[in-house]
Parts: C-alpha cells; sequence; structure tokens
C-alpha cells in the first residue's frame, strides 16, 4: 500500500470529482483537497441569489461522493503554495507530498481593472455570495417599504447587472421574475415604478458565442419582460452608491452584480507554473502543465486552445477533462504512451425565465419552451444528489405553479452585518480531524519524507 503512487487532487469542483472517480479502485492513492467540505454546482447559483433554490440544494458534501471508496480520500484544507521540487503541497494546515498532482482550483472573478468593482460589487462565484447577494436584495426591499426619501428609494431598487453572457442574462431574467411576480406583492407600499433591473454589455450582443437568431431570441424576451438592456456600454467605476459607465453615465444604485469576467483561481506568481494571461495553466493537449511532468491542470485553470481558440471555462470541459486527465496518469504509470484531449461539445443553453430559453444542440437551434424543458432536464440531470435533485425539482414546481419564491429569508438575520461584497470572508478549519488520509500513507512531513528517503 505504502509503494502505491500517491496522487494529489486540488479541488473538489467539477474536474476534481469526475478525476478522483475515475481513480475509484485503481493501484493508486489518490488525495482530494478542497477549501469547502462540498461541492457546489455552480450553474444554479444565481438561482440561490434570486430565492430560487435553497443554497443546501446546490452543494453537496465531497466525503459523500467519495465514501464508497477505498484508495480516494479527502481532506477539507486550502492550498498555498507548492514546492516544485521536493513534490510537496503547501497548505494552511500542512504539507502534503505528491507523485502526481492534478490543479482543479477553479476560477476567480475578474474586475477587468474597473476602479471599485472588486471592493463594491457583488460576485456570483461561491454559495457564500449567493447567499449574501440574496441577502442583500431582500434587504433592500425591507429599507425602501418605508424609505420616505424618493432618491434614496429609487437608488436601493436599482439593480445593475454587470456582463451579458449566461450568468449575467440568466440572473437579470430570475431576479426581474423575482421582482416584477413576488416582491411586489410582498411590499405593497413600494410602488413598482421606482425598481429597475439593468443589464449593461460591453460588447454589441448578447451571449456571444451562441448564434445570432439566439441573441436577437434572448435580447427581446429581455426587453419584453421589462428588463433594460443597454448594449456596448462598458462599465468605468464602481462606488457603493453608483456605477458609471459609457460616456460619463452615472446610475445611482447600491446593488452591482459583476458577471462580467472570469479568470483562473491562480495563485499570485504561479507557484512557479507558467500563467497565461488571463491567469491559467497553460497545459499540453495531455493537459499536463507545459513543462512540468507529473502535473496536471483541468478545467477553468487549464488553458488549452482547440482549433485556434481557448476552451470554454464550462462544466463539461472540466468534467471531460477530470477523466481524461485521471486516465493519462494511470496510463503513465502502467508505461503506456498519454492520449491527447479532445473536447466532445454537446451543446449551450441559457434559461431566461418561465418558459424561456436558448440552445445551441448538436448544430442546432432551439427557443421558448423546447429550449426551456431541454434545460431543466439537463440541469436536474447533473445535479449531484437525489435528495438535491428532488429539493430543486420541489422549489421549481412550486415557484412555477404558485408564482411564488419559498426561499425569501435574510439569513443571517441582521442584513446590516453582511460581509461587503468581493471580501467575504471563509471560516476555515485546519484540525486534524479533517484528515482522512491515513497518516502512514500520507507522508506529511518533508522531515519524514527526507528521512524514509
Ligand atoms: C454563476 C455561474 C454559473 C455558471 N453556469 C454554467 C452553466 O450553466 N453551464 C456550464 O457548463 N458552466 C457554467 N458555469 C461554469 C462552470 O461552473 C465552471 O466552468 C466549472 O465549475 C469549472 O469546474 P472546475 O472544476 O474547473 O472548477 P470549480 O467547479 O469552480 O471547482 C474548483 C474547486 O476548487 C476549490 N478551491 C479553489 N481554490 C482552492 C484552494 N486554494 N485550496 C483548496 N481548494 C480550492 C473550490 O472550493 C472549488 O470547490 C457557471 C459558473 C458560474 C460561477
Amino acid at each position: 500500500m505504502a509503494g502505491k503512487p500517491q496522487v494529489v487532487i486540488a479541488g473538489a469542483g467539477f474536474g476534481g470529482l469526475w478525476a478522483a472517480r475515475e481513480f475509484d479502485k485503481q493501484p493508486v492513492e489518490v488525495l482530494v483537497l478542497d477549501r469547502n467540505n462540498y461541492h457546489t454546482f455552480q450553474p444554479l447559483l444565481y438561482q440561490v441569489a434570486a430565492a430560487e433554490v435553497e443554497p443546501e440544494a446546490i452543494a453537496y458534501p465531497v466525503r459523500s461522493t467519495l465514501s464508497r471508496s477505498r484508495n480516494v480520500h479527502f481532506l477539507m484544507d486550502e492550498m498555498t503554495g507548492l514546492n516544485l521540487e521536493d513534490k510537496i503541497i503547501e497548505c494552511r494546515g500542512r504539507e502534503i507530498f505528491y507523485d502526481y498532482l492534478i490543479l482543479a482550483l477553479g476560477s476567480a472573478t475578474n474586475f477587468l481593472g474597473v476602479a471599485g468593482a472588486a471592493g463594491h460589487a457583488f460576485q456570483l462565484k461561491t454559495l457564500e455570495q449567493g447567499i449574501a447577494l440574496r441577502n442583500h436584495i431582500l434587504a433592500c426591499f425591507e429599507r425602501s417599504a418605508l424609505e420616505p426619501d424618493p432618491e434614496r428609494r429609487r437608488r436601493a431598487l436599482s439593480f445593475i447587472i454587470v456582463g451579458g453572457g449566461p450568468t449575467g442574462v440568466e440572473f437579470a431574467g430570475a431576479l426581474h421574475e423575482l421582482i416584477g411576480g413576488m416582491l411586489v406583492h410582498d411590499y405593497p407600499l413600494i410602488d413598482p415604478r421606482e425598481i429597475r433591473v439593468v443589464l449593461l454589455e460591453a460588447c454589441d450582443s448578447l451571449l456571444t458565442g451562441l448564434p445570432r437568431k439566439l441573441q436577437d431570441y434572448a435580447l427581446q424576451r429581455l426587453e419584453k419582460m421589462g428588463v433594460e438592456v443597454y448594449l456596448g456600454t462598458a462599465v468605468s467605476r464602481v462606488t457603493p452608491r453608483e456605477v458609471f459607465c459609457g460616456e460619463g453615465v452615472l446610475i445611482p444604485t447600491e446593488t452591482v452584480v459583476w458577471t462580467a469576467g472570469v479568470r483562473g483561481e491562480s495563485p499570485r506568481e504561479g507557484w512557479g507554473l507558467p500563467l497565461s494571461p488571463g491567469g491559467r495553466l497553460p497545459v499540453e493537449p495531455t493537459l499536463q502543465v507545459t513543462g512540468y511532468p507529473g502535473i496536471y491542470a483541468i478545467g477553468d485553470l487549464a488553458y488549452l486552445e482547440e482549433g485556434r481558440r481557448p476552451l470554454a471555462m464550462m462544466a463539461p470541459v472540466a468534467t471531460q477533462q477530470g477523466t481524461a486527465a485521471a486516465q493519462n496518469i494511470l496510463r503513465k504509470i502502467h508505461g503506456a504512451p498519454e492520449n491527447p484531449f479532445r473536447y466532445h461539445n454537446l451543446g449551450n443553453m441559457v434559461t431566461i425565465g418561465r418558459n424561456k430559453a436558448v440552445a445551441s444542440l448538436l448544430g442546432r437551434s432551439f427557443t421558448g419552451w423546447t429550449a426551456w424543458l431541454i434545460w431543466l432536464g439537463v440541469h436536474l440531470f447533473n445535479l449531484i444528489g437525489f435528495r438535491n435533485r428532488l429539493l430543486v425539482l420541489i422549489n421549481w414546481s412550486w415557484d412555477y405553479f404558485c408564482f411564488d419564491r419559498t426561499v425569501k429569508l435574510i439569513l443571517p438575520r441582521d442584513s446590516r452585518e453582511q460581509p461587503s461584497p468581493g471580501r467575504f470572508v471563509h471560516c476555515r478549519k485546519n484540525s486534524a480531524e479533517n484528515t482522512a488520509w491515513p497518516l502512514n500513507v500520507l507522508r506529511i512531513e518533508r522531515k519524514k519524507r527526507r528521512g524514509a528517503a
């Protein structure tokens, strides 16, 4: 057992979990490491922020996913550094030796250098950020209900979403439905005409990358719903009380949601590894980090071009790369040549609201009810855990048939205690009880490792 190669997978997102599954019952000892003890289903994160589903419904404990495996273990800790020479990962609580390393740390928000955005805009990358945004939106309504100053009221009731990609479009639609269909009834003292949902996009179309027909459909539907969409409008500055865009145009607001850019969740200075301009790790077609045998990068963190274009930061890319990287490591261990990664693109889909979505699948375009049903089915099927699927289905059904959202709670109770957007502090534990990996196999400490050598 002690002689088996040790594989460390940093990150238990889509890429990391799919890689871990591939190693089950194989002649390797695997440690999956994540700063959270759960996997987040990010494609439904915006529904947490729009009070559509409970946070628990889109998160799944990593230990439960791996509990049946005897050779794949989990450790809750945060990776903070990498010692390439000694093949050691540095974490908050310990150091971990690896023979093979898969980096699957995902991505972070890219504020594209816009002044004030990092400090004042809300992000939608983690469960905590989704909950913080939901609390903030509901708190804006609570405050506005009895606010006598019309200027303050209008500022609190203006919701600005920056970025017309899939997340921005989906959140704009969901937020408008939350407000128009539900909150307006709950807050009869608020004049609906004072509420604004604004979507700002720097390019001249929404959903770039999708066929023109689908882009136009999304734009028309959002505008028909009442979302104000401004194309070709770049944001230049964000403050706690307003957003500046275009040629000095100012919109008073307390809520700016930033969905405009992502970059690799790369360490500062890349931990000695090369970095692409988007903060991602350039990889060979085998998914090995260029110039570093034994180290692989997958998912949002990896930079790989196919047909001269970088692969998108999407869940199917991450899952397929997770499987491929694990298979290549096993092939290497068995002395077989590694296989180049090929992405099998089944399509893209984006929901806009009730009965409204766009889907581009296997070269065909779908809109409206058909696309919406496809979107529902695909997302339900891909959620991890039967309980989560059931919870989401119940929430969606309640929402659809009763025109109501079940999760309109401000938790924690005092919204003034909200962490400021962009600076949410995670609760991290470093206690020894998190260590599932048998200590005799782990060879945690450098000293031990050197002593054994
Ligand atoms: C709001 C939103 C909506 C999206 N919608 C869609 C969609 O509809 N369809 C689609 O295909 N894709 C969608 N995506 C993109 C998709 O979620 C990502 O492409 C996918 O999650 C990437 O998988 P990954 O494994 O690379 O990273 P992730 O799934 O992000 O996993 C990274 C993991 O690494 C952990 N981690 C990070 N840093 C550290 C560290 N230093 N130490 C320890 N652990 C660490 C994190 O906690 C996380 O668990 C969406 C993304 C977002 C944010």
